[in-house]
């Protein structure tokens, strides 16, 4: 198996900095939106981005890099909440992460907040992440239509953050990969923005991962830019010398 990846992120057309930090480094990916007053918020996410950064190449050579990926999501929580403990101006800042490594033919994520990470296979894009939001889980239970969720005043209310509280529960989740699944990984930035049907019309439209991502947060800028925007596109490709990957 082999992967071809682009990341790009953008400020937007309102915020006047960018609080989300991203890494693409091959076979892991991370998205993550910082959350906190002043500077605080890029502190997070970067913090995070930064020991995802740091493991990596451990991670990639585990024997279960799923769960080395979730145990490195724990570092990270400790490493922003023990910033914000030791400095009074970054009390309460958190970050999402969505963060994935692709290995032995398998994608593991390992997930907290809002940022999203979809798979588009055989032109369908399907969430496999679930957004951390009040509003979110007023859906799963039934309290409100996706439809309301959408529109909702308190839709950016995220009820799980990494390094806001000293341990935290992860998603984790793990599917198979086949030869032309594309994997998204995103902040809030882009889905409130644009609707998933446009986000699989873009997806659809070229085969070119670095063009796509662009594309994808050029859309989310052309609807009004209102938030950072952070996407990075992974495709997975047949390995010439993968017969392991003949079937399809
Ligand atoms: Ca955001």
């Amino acid at each position: 198996m082999k992967l071809r990846a682009a990341g790009y992120t953008d400020v937007g057309l309102v915020r006047s900095s960018n609080e989300d930090a991203y890494l693409v480094a091959d076979p892991i990916f991370a998205v993550a939106d910082g959350m906190g007053g002043h500077l605080a918020g890029e502190v997070a996410s970067g913090t995070t981005i930064d020991t995802i950064r740091e493991f990596a190449s451990a991670i990639a050579k585990d024997d279960d890099p799923g769960a080395a990926l979730v145990e490195t999501a724990r570092a990270a929580n400790r490493a922003v909440y023990e910033k914000a403990a030791g400095d009074p101006s970054y009390t309460r800042m958190g970050t999402t992460l969505t963060a994935a490594i692709a290995r032995d033919g398998r994608l593991s994520i390992a997930h907290v907040g809002d940022s999203r990470a979809y798979l588009f296979r055989k032109g369908k894009l399907e969430q496999l992440t679930q957004d951390h939001t009040l509003v979110a889980e007023y859906v799963r239970h039934g309290r409100m239509s996706e439809e309301e969720a959408k529109v909702h005043p308190s839709r950016s209310i995220i009820t799980r953050a990494l390094g806001v509280e000293p341990d935290i529960p992860i998603d984790t989740l793990t599917l198979g990969l086949q030869p032309g699944d594309r994997i998204l990984l995103c902040s809030d930035g882009l889905y409130s923005m644009i609707s998933d049907e446009e986000i699989a019309k873009i997806l659809a439209s070229t085969e070119d991962t670095e063009a796509v991502a662009r594309q994808l947060v050029d859309a989310a800028n052309q609807a009004g830019g209102e938030d950072n925007t952070t996407v990075i596109v992974i495709d997975v490709e047949q390995d010439e010398e993968g017969p392991e990957n003949q079937a399809s």
